[in-house]
């Protein structure tokens, strides 16, 4: 008798969940599956190898590291895109501001140059905005969660798709050019991710081509190795830091590494860097030069030594940072839970970003009204000054860091003389910028919160030291994003390549660590927060602390719903059907006469994917009396359907066919990870996370199958800090 069936299981299309609050960060959602990391060794991986051999081996390394090349080609090439479509479009905008800002130097017609600079500003922000509601949510924000959580192991819909990439790149320019407070940064990331993607793949679903090349790299495990290639190549691009992207793929992403990675990775991080340097120093007229320094150009520090008692004021500032953060996060949660209640139809989604497009002009608009800080021409630090409110041989100061892009502000803050800038002038700059960057986190618009950060901390890191402003204004700038993102290793190389000072790499070291401290000891980071809020199963680094008193057979799912080696194609549909799983413990009941009495007992055989199951269904590899597939199914018609497999509803079997059966030892894989059912919970953590499992098979003291452990098992699981205090609690599951 087949016993699974009659199992209660845990069927989760009928779980009733419970209704979760908006806001809330304690629960898991259902809605998210996993990709496959592990290498399914089954008889036909096997006969592959074989065949092929070491040339195959060969041949797939060397298509490897070219593939790393042209990811990292491309991904330059898109960076190059943005960057001169953002050049073109706002040296057009802040000359034709400049025109109407100058034909009026009083305030009675100051109303000109604002409602030319907020049509500028509106229209592309609403084609921005429209693109991200209408056509790919998906590309809304950085992206830098989502990416997270695909290299973490889940599988995010809809991420790493050509449509994504375009709307993402349209998007990212029409922020800039709308004058919103986000940066390309982190959108890079995103863009190199889903180019890593695309490109090691060889084909596109979207234009329905396929190479025939890469065949061998149509799976997760490999893509996800890209993608972290990706996401490096886009931190290289973005700031010139091809060890930051490295370090950024490794903190931030991967939960699964290796040497030859890093090789890989680097590589195409310094190929993306070079590229771009390469062609936007020729954009510039220096043709082989390489001077152009990624798209984010900290511009030369004259001076950052730094004196030992200079140490605890980086501190200060770290504990500022960490505070504002937690701060920033804390608020921007808030903003998440109104959105989520009153801006939830499209068009008020859309309406959301017009009204942060049009309040950031008129803040910068009536900042420069209200503020007369004049300063003489030839100290000015922008292509467009205004001379608004001043006299002839004058500048605006504070139009000066308006009216410019946000990497040009951010670079005036560190480099300008202290003159340059009244102290009112900043200090007002500086609390603008916080809500206006905390308020734009979060619309429905592809920008990140690298930049705006950096350019909020370096505006108070300015006010703390107006000796030596360069290295105050670092300081600050990296305070002020670690307490944010609470980003450590990748954050201080990526500002240490930036800034190209090595020297100055510890007092970034301790600012950002400290920040990062001060900041956790409230809340998570602003990603984190994301994360959490979409129910994303995220596997933290490490397990929770004093976990081990929770076992195996606490966290697993029991009973557990199976297959037999030789199944019925009828109850294989209909197992499909009922139940949401991905992955089926094969197994044999055995009768054992010599040591149980004859009592028949359930061994394991192997674990078998619901994706592995629709390939076999849908070509029909049926046992019958006429067929003879063996020849016929191999690695290949695995790797045809990859990665969007058909749904079981849509698969046409005939009345016939319910009634054969399939032999899945061939097809299973058959030595899958189990563990006892006395394991402890950081055990069974570290085995999954280092492993990058997406099933583990619990069994019982006689070697039977008892539960089964997935993501969500061991996700469940959460360490709270609240002010200091740590505990683990257990999340709900929800459908959101
Ligand atoms: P994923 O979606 O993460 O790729 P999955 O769909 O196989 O994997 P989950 O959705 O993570 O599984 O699992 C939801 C719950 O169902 C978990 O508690 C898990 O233990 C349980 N579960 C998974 N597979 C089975 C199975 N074959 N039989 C019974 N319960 C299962």
């Amino acid at each position: 008798m087949y016993q699974s069936m009659d199992f209660k299981g845990y069927d989760l299309s009928n779980e009733s969940e419970e209704i979760v609050p908006i806001g809330s960060l304690n629960h898991l959602s259902t809605k998210y599956e996993s990709l496959d990391y592990e290498v399914i060794e089954n008889e036909l991986y096997r006969e592959e190898e074989q065949k092929k051999g070491y040339r195959y081996v060969v041949q797939k390394d060397f298509s490897r590291w070219m593939t790393f090349f042209w990811i990292g080609v491309t991904t330059a090439f898109i960076g190059i895109i943005i960057f001169i479509s953002i050049e073109i479009g706002t040296t057009f905008k802040f000359n034709m501001i400049k025109k109407y800002f100058d034909g009026c130097t009083e305030a009675d017609c100051v109303y000109k140059p604002y409602l030319v600079a907020l049509l500028l500003n509106l229209i592309p922000s609403l084609v921005g905005s429209c693109l991200i509601v209408y056509i790919e949510p998906m590309a809304k924000g950085s992206g830098i969660p989502a990416v997270k959580c695909f290299l973490n192991g889940i599988k995010v819909p809809r991420l790493i798709r050509l449509k994504t990439l375009v709307v993402k790149v349209i998007g990212v320019t029409c922020v800039a050019l709308g004058g919103m407070w986000g940066g390309k940064e982190g959108p890079m990331i995103h863009a190199g991710s889903i180019v890593a993607a695309g490109v090691s793949q060889g084909k596109s679903i979207t234009f329905n081509k396929d190479l025939g090349a890469l065949n061998f790299f149509r799976e997760d495990h490999e893509k996800r190795d890209f993608v972290s290639g990706g996401a490096a190549a886009g931190i290289a691009a973005a700031f010139g830091a091809p060890v930051g992207g490295l370090l950024f793929s490794l903190e931030e992403g991967a939960s699964f590494w290796n040497q030859a990675l890093t090789w890989r990775t680097f590589f195409g991080s310094m190929v993306s860097m070079f590229t771009l340097h390469s062609v936007l120093s020729a954009y510039h007229g220096h043709p082989g030069d390489l001077t152009y320094k990624g798209l984010l150009n900290f511009g030369e520090f004259d001076d950052l030594s730094y004196h030992i008692l200079d140490i605890p004021v980086f501190v200060l500032m770290g504990i500022v940072g960490g505070l504002t953060g937690a701060l920033f996060c804390h608020l921007n949660l808030k903003l998440f839970i109104f959105r989520k209640r009153y801006v939830n139809k499209d068009w008020k989604k859309i309406l959301e970003v017009l009204i942060v497009c049009a309040t950031t002009v008129t803040i910068s608009f009536l900042l420069i009204l209200f503020t007369s800080d004049c300063k003489k021409l030839g100290l000015d630090p922008t292509d467009h000054p205004i001379q608004f409110g001043c006299n002839d041989g004058e500048f605006n100061a504070m139009a000066s860091l308006w009216f410019q892009l946000l990497e040009g502000t951010v670079r005036s803050l560190f480099h300008d003389t202290p003159d340059v800038f009244n102290t009112t002038t900043v200090v007002y700059f500086c609390i603008c910028a916080y809500f206006i960057t905390l308020w734009t986190y979060g619309v429905h618009f592809s920008g990140g919160v690298l930049i705006p950060g950096l350019c909020t901390g370096a505006a108070w890191g300015r006010l703390v030291g107006r000796a030596n402003i360069g290295i105050y204004s670092l300081i600050g700038a990296a305070s002020q994003l670690g307490g944010i993102t609470r980003m450590t290793i990748s954050l201080t190389i990526i500002l240490v390549e930036a800034t190209g000072s090595i020297t100055f790499g510890l007092p970034l070291m301790i600012c950002l660590m400290t920040a990062k401290w001060v900041g956790d000891f409230f809340s998570e980071s602003i990603y984190d927060t994301q994360i959490e809020l979409s129910g994303m199963p995220l596997l933290a680094w490490d397990p929770p602390p004093l976990s081990s008193n929770i076992y195996a057979n606490n966290l697993m799912t029991h009973p557990v719903i199976t297959f037999k080696t030789k199944e019925t194609v009828g109850n294989i549909v209909k197992i499909l059907k009922t139940y949401s799983h991905n992955g089926f413990p094969v197994i044999e009941y055995v009768q054992n006469y010599e040591l149980d009495e004859g009592k028949t007992k359930c061994y394991l055989r192997g674990l078998i994917l619901r994706s592995q199951l629709i390939v076999l269904l849908e070509n029909k590899v049926f046992d019958g009396p006429l067929t003879n597939y063996w020849d016929s199914v191999t690695m290949e018609t695995f790797r045809e359907d990859y990665p969007r497999y058909s749904s079981i509803d849509d698969i046409e079997l005939l009345q016939n066919d319910l009634k054969l059966t399939i032999d899945l030892s061939r097809f299973m894989n058959p030595s899958p990870y189990i563990v006892q059912h006395t394991m402890s919970l950081p055990r069974v953590f570290k085995l999954f996370r280092a492993m990058g499992l997406r099933h583990i098979v619990v069994v019982n003291d006689s070697n039977e199958v008892a539960g089964i452990v997935t993501r969500k098992d061991l996700a469940r699981y959460k360490v709270i800090r609240h002010m200091g205090k740590i505990c683990v609690t257990e999340l709900q599951f929800s459908s959101k």
